[in-house]
């Protein structure tokens, strides 16, 4: 509320001198569980190098020239003489990160978005301030909406640019390595008016192979199957593992529920850049079902009920043994062989009872979606390999 708000304006500018001369606070945009986000007018943006401008195009104002010592020595300076431009504001996001957040962690992210700059669809880090265990980080401004206000309108075309424009982003960010760990939609900042994207929230990200142990999905299928056959054949026998020699599992679950990849679930501790594709594939979902949160999982283990019901027992048992996991389940919901996405599109969108049939452009969508959310990740689209596909070219070529 206003009255918060007025506190934490005055604690940003006790903390950090100079602060009220820079930006003024406009209002919070943002809190979750790492920062509050508030948006801010940066009164004094043109002293550093801006380079990143969303508005390039449309903002044609130019600083006046530098007064002359002849002005100063009283002739007028030629400019006085032409009409006034008006400096058009520029907004920028201070993100405030809690003081809970280790001090590694928000390194991290600020290094990060450092390596990041540059990159398209990925919004940059302008600078950001210390004052003892507190940080900030200044970003540009990006206009957006709220997912839940435009994802049911979106048509077929519309999809393939907001995904494009995400795709674009991820794969700078796998091109350096980088994983994202969180894409979800409100990580996504979108605006449905100019059709523009950003990834933001580098809060949970990594570099590819960092916290990071074998895990027998990156074995050929020959050596895997050697290396699980003593789980396999007790497993026949309906017992667990007498001795079981496999070190007890822990792996990186970073991430927001029902956005979690099945690998992630399965506690693979080899993870990939594929992760972020598997959760942009969620995103297509929700879109495609017009369902918000389309996966509503308390826990990981509703979450793998929850995949398991659509993909079929069969095939997660595969993706669990990929990664060393035994899957076993009488749950009745969860049948042999699951659903399709084209029935499960047609059901959600209350089509199954009718006798409306997908469209040609429905179809392409799941043809990528059914790439995206492939269980295995050494089977799953590239980001790279993405923004070839015909559904994210839809409208270029
Ligand atoms: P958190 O780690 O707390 O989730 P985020 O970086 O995701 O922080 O920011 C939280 C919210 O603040 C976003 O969902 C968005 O609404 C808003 N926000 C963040 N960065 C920007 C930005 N550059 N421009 C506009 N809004 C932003
Ligand atoms: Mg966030």
């Amino acid at each position: 509320d206003d009255s918060h708000f007025q506190q934490d304006m005055v604690k940003l500018q006790n903390a950090f001198v100079g602060f009220r001369q820079k930006y003024r606070l406009i209002k919070r945009i943002g809190e979750g569980t790492f920062s509050t986000v508030y948006k801010a007018e940066d009164l004094a943006y043109d002293k550093y190098d801006n380079s990143w401008d969303p508005d390039k195009e449309l903002d044609k104002w130019t600083p006046p020239p530098l007064k002359n010592s002849a002005s100063q020595s009283g002739t007028a300076p030629s400019h006085e003489s032409q009409p006034q431009r008006r400096r058009k504001p520029k907004y920028v996001a201070i993100k405030k990160i809690y003081v809970t957040s280790s001090p590694s962690r928000i390194l991290n992210e600020l290094e990060l978005l450092h390596d990041l700059r540059g990159c398209d669809s990925v919004c940059p880090l302008i600078t950001a301030f210390r004052s003892t265990d507190q940080v900030v980080a200044i970003l540009p401004y990006f206009r957006h909406a709220d997912f839940r206000d435009y994802f049911r309108k979106m048509t077929v075309p519309d999809m393939a640019i907001y995904l494009r424009s995400l795709f674009t982003a991820l794969a700078s960010v796998h091109s350096h390595n980088i994983l994202h760990r969180d894409i979800k939609p409100t990580n996504f900042l979108y605006d449905p008016e100019t059709r523009r994207g950003v990834l933001v929230d580098f809060g949970l990200a990594e570099r590819e192979g960092y916290d990071c142990r074998p895990c027998v999905c990156h074995d050929d299928p020959v050596a895997r199957k050697a290396k699980l056959r003593p789980l396999i054949s007790s497993e026949k026998k309906g017992a667990y593992l007498r001795e079981d020699t496999r070190p007890a599992r822990r792996a990186n679950r970073a991430g927001t529920r029902g956005f979690r990849a099945p690998e992630v679930l399965f506690k693979c501790t080899e993870q990939t850049t594929k992760i972020d594709i598997w959760s942009a594939g969620v995103i297509l979902l929700t879109i495609l079902s017009r369902r918000f949160p389309f996966f509503n999982s308390a826990d990981d283990v509703e979450a793998m009920i929850e995949i398991a019901t659509i993909f079929g027992r069969q095939r997660m048992q595969a993706a669990a043994l990929l990664h060393g996991c035994m899957l076993e389940t009488t749950i009745p919901t969860i049948g042999r062989s699951g659903f399709s996405f084209e029935g499960i599109i047609l059901w959600s969108t209350g089509r199954s009872e009718t006798n409306d049939k997908l469209s040609d452009d429905e179809k392409l969508a799941i043809q990528f979606l059914s790439r995206c959310m492939e269980l295995d990740p050494s089977r799953r689209i590239s980001a790279e390999d993405a923004l070839k596909h015909p559904f994210l070219r839809m409208g270029l070529d």
